[in-house]
């Protein structure tokens, strides 16, 4: 019910609009000193009582507002030739005495009407004025994005001019020293295949984003992949100091994924779990059956740094980073997971972690088991390398 607020000098008026109103309206008797709120809808006030409406309520009528607070004014008729112009900067009409319940009721209903668009108005403005500063916050991630990403590719651009500077030096001081060649040339190939990484990782989000991927299905052993996986993965990081398990206890031996995409979540995986793990540290891949034997969980389980908690909700959204100070001491601009994420869920699949600071990681996925007569089974490790070499490169 609307808040209608009655400022009468005195009680037989007050009764006598007050009975006039209050089956339709929540009548309310204004009292000397009383506070005006946004909740009042109309104001119906005498002559005498106008002036201490105002000055009870400075603020009254403020038009930095945007709410509209009608105000009704009764008067006798003689009054009204005193009426001044600048009242209308606080009366909005005006009904002169006697009141006629039928008049009363068609003014009181015309200033409600105003009030009512204006309080929609009001909402839509509050409504707009959010989804303005949620595009502003978009924009400027946006901004960081674009940053990010222009540092991520212009990193490993820098270091390749440079090799190449150094070749020519090497040519021009005439010092072809094969060994020096092959070390400038390593550094150049691996900051290749870090930008392809990055550009592949923008094409793919993009490509999966507009649903232009289709599965391209293939039976495969999980327990005897992801050994070939693991195994591969150890021998590369050698230098690195940390060691590299696989356990499984899943009677899966026949499971349809598409095997490029099913290298591409487990490297991601791995890839993050080798960068964010100091040296002796361990890594750890199991496989386990779910739901029945319906489904394969896969996990990678790290005791590196581990993640905040508060960050855990939002790393699978595309270019967050746990920590922006860290991104400074590690290479990534924030898609892998999100690309990993897609690509779990193309196979109808979910993926989750679980993470303490400071002991390490646990990013789990499941698979619905799926298999198809028809479906060939995959080949398998003709460019495995080629794909940790990629994979791996930010490492
Ligand atoms: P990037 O492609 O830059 O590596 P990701 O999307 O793969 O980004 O990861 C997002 C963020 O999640 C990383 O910046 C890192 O802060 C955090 N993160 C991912 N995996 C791990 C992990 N195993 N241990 C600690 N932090 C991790």
């Amino acid at each position: 019910m609307e808040k209608l607020l009655i400022a009468a000098d005195n009680t037989n008026n007050f009764d006598l609009l007050d009975e006039m109103l209050k089956n339709n309206y929540d009548v309310q008797r204004y009292r000397p000193g009383m506070r005006i709120t946004q909740r009042t809808d109309l104001i119906i006030a005498d002559g005498k009582t106008l002036s201490r409406i105002q000055s009870d309520n400075p603020d009254f009528k403020n038009e930095d507002g945007m709410l509209f607070q009608p105000l009704l004014l009764i008067t006798p008729r003689k009054g009204i030739s005193l009426i001044k112009n600048r009242i209308w900067q606080t009366v909005d009409d005006v009904i002169t005495t006697p009141v006629s319940k039928m008049e009363l009721f068609a003014r009181v209903e015309i200033l409600l009407r105003a009030r009512r668009q204006s309080v929609k108005l009001n909402r839509l403005n509050s409504k707009l004025k959010s989804e303005n500063d949620i595009m502003k916050q978009e924009s400027g991630m946006l901004t960081d994005y674009f940053a990010n990403v222009s540092h991520e590719l212009r990193t490993p651009l820098s270091i390749i001019m440079s090799c190449a500077d150094s070749l020519y030096a090497f040519m021009d001081d005439n010092e072809f020293d094969s060994e020096n060649c092959r070390n400038t040339l390593d550094v150049s190939k691996r900051n290749c295949q870090r930008l392809l990484r990055i550009i592949n990782n923008l094409l793919d989000m993009t490509k999966l984003d507009s649903g232009q991927v289709s599965l391209n299905l293939r039976n495969i052993d999980p327990v005897k992949t992801l050994n070939e996986i693991v195994y591969s993965v150890q021998d590369f990081i050698q230098y690195k100091d940390i060691s590299m398990s696989f356990f499984s206890d899943s009677k899966c031996r026949n499971i349809a994924v598409d095997l490029d995409m099913f290298y591409r979540i487990m490297l991601n995986l791995l890839s993050n779990a080798i960068k964010y793990t100091p040296p002796k540290g361990a890594i750890s891949v199991s496989l386990h059956d779910s739901g029945g034997r319906d489904k394969i969980v896969i996990s990678i389980k790290d005791n590196g740094i581990g993640i905040p908690a508060e960050k855990q909700s939002t790393i699978f959204e595309p270019f967050i980073l746990a920590d922006e100070t860290m991104s400074k001491r590690f290479e990534g601009c924030g898609l892998g997971l999100s690309l990993v994420k897609s690509l779990v869920e193309r196979h109808g699949g979910k993926i989750w972690a679980e993470s303490k600071i400071g002991l390490g990681s646990i990013f789990s996925f499941e698979l619905p088991v799926m298999t198809a007569d028809n479906i060939k089974p995959a080949m398998f490790g003709t460019d495995i390398t080629d794909k940790i070499n990629c994979e791996l490169s930010d490492i």
